[in-house]
């Protein structure tokens, strides 16, 4: 069965916000295995409203609209609606009396505005909207289902949930949507695609595959839509067994989980502990450790060393190192790891020293070269890896790689 999300709203268009309804709709609809073959976005305008619906009726049994239901002026989609469907809009006191309610309990005065909030196409099943003023709509016609949802998005998730999940489960006869996610760390897209080339060509005809690349990670995800959700299951199992055989080194982990999760976890597991020293990544990657919960069983200390000073005062790097090496070199990045490692206490350290651009580079070390330190139980060392051209891809490079680099030598 086949679906397509609509939201309206001129914010989304000129890119005052960010269309979150429509991931967390695809994600409710996916889950229930109804397949999404569209997602659009329109602005504040009946005529495009009508267009879309159209549009969208001829490819799709269900159709989700959010946005637009308010009672300012510029919330048309319930009177294009209603035209639509050629209904009248009727008062319903069921809503009338909810938005009463909600309203006093905060001190808001019910005005004729809010009066036209309880009126609803008379052709429709009105969902409970327990969070707002604004009901959820349910239309159907020639066995097709158009359901309208208020933008606010907090208030769209628990219409979804409550109502319209239910709801199609109950309505439609669904299969099932299997999506299964390999996540490999250390083999660029293109060789990836080389070195699993014969495996892909052989997958069986029900399974689609995507690459996800990453900083530093390539997401392999195969995906069955409307399938037995069980056989699909050991299907994909079996595929990426097979993976595990072609590419066993670069195999990290499955589905969300990232690569600094899974040092979390090994840190934890292993009661080892981690401090990091940055100077080009700016405390990204200590970011990216402490926006775990429970990093603090492990995470000991981030330095952010971005002067030749600090580095020497905080980390005691030799600046007579830094002035024949130069800040962004071998010596350096161990010199600073190990000076994480020292003053955290901590077992492991990592550091990054590098040129992030876009001034700054040289014939020798061009803008994107960073070197990284790894301090570890047993030693330490440090590599080199040019990550791009652009500042902030530089950054994101960096910080992947050098968790990447953690982890490789847990
Ligand atoms: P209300 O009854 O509160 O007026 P509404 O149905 O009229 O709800 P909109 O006016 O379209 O909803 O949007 C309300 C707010 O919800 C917007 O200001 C916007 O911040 C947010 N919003 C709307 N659409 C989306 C969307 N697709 N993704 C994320 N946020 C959205
Ligand atoms: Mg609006």
């Amino acid at each position: 069965m086949k679906s397509t999300i609509v939201t309206i709203g001129d914010e989304i268009l000129i890119g005052q916000i960010l269309d979150t309804n429509s991931r967390y709709i695809s994600q409710a609809l996916n889950r229930i295995g109804v397949v999404v073959a569209e997602r659009t976005s329109i602005g504040d305008s009946g005529e495009q409203i009508v267009a879309t619906l159209d549009r969208a009726l001829a490819q799709s049994d269900v159709v989700i609209i959010t946005g637009g239901l308010g009672p300012t002026k510029d919330d048309i989609t319930k009177h294009t609606l209603a035209r639509y469907f050629n209904s009248e809009l009727i008062y319903n006191e069921q809503v009338g009396s909810f938005v009463e309610q909600l309203l006093s309990r905060r001190g808001i005065a019910f005005t004729e505005l809010n009066r036209g909030q309880a009126m609803v196409p008379q052709c429709c099943t009105v969902l409970h909207n327990g969070h707002g003023t604004a009901p959820g709509m349910w239309f159907e016609r020639d066995g097709k289902v158009v359901i309208s949802l208020p933008g606010v998005p907090f208030e769209m998730r628990h219409l979804i949930d409550d109502s319209v999940v239910p709801m199609l489960q109950e309505r439609f006869e669904l299969k099932a949507i299997v999506h299964r996610t390999m996540i490999t760390s250390g083999i660029p897209e293109s060789l990836l695609a080389e070195r699993i080339a014969q495996w892909e060509d052989n997958l069986p005809q029900v399974l689609h595959l995507a690459y996800l690349p990453a900083p530093n990670i390539v997401r392999l995800r195969l995906s069955a839509y409307e399938v037995e959700e069980q056989s699909a299951k050991e299907l994909i199992d079996s595929e990426f067994d097979k993976l595990r055989e072609i590419i066993p080194e670069a195999i990290v982990g499955f589905e969300n989980a990232t690569v600094e999760e899974l040092v979390h976890r090994w840190m934890i597991e292993n009661g080892k502990t981690l401090s990091v020293a940055e100077s080009c990544t700016g405390g990204a990657v200590a970011s990216k450790f402490t926006a775990m919960a429970g990093a603090s069983a492990y995470f000991h200390a981030g330095v952010v060393s971005y002067s030749n000073e600090a580095k020497r005062d905080i980390l005691g790097v030799d600046m007579e190192d830094i002035i024949r090496y130069g800040a962004v070199s071998e010596t350096v990045a161990i010199q600073m790891a190990e000076g994480a490692k020292r003053a955290g206490g901590s077992d492991y350290a990592i550091s990054t020293t590098g040129i992030a651009g876009p001034t700054g580079g040289s014939a020798e070390k061009p803008v994107g070269t960073v070197w990284f330190g790894v301090a570890t139980p047993k030693g330490s060392f440090a590599v080199m890896k040019n990550c791009g051209t652009d500042r902030q891809q530089i950054i994101d490079r960096a910080v992947a790689h050098a968790i990447k680099l953690l982890y490789d030598n847990l």
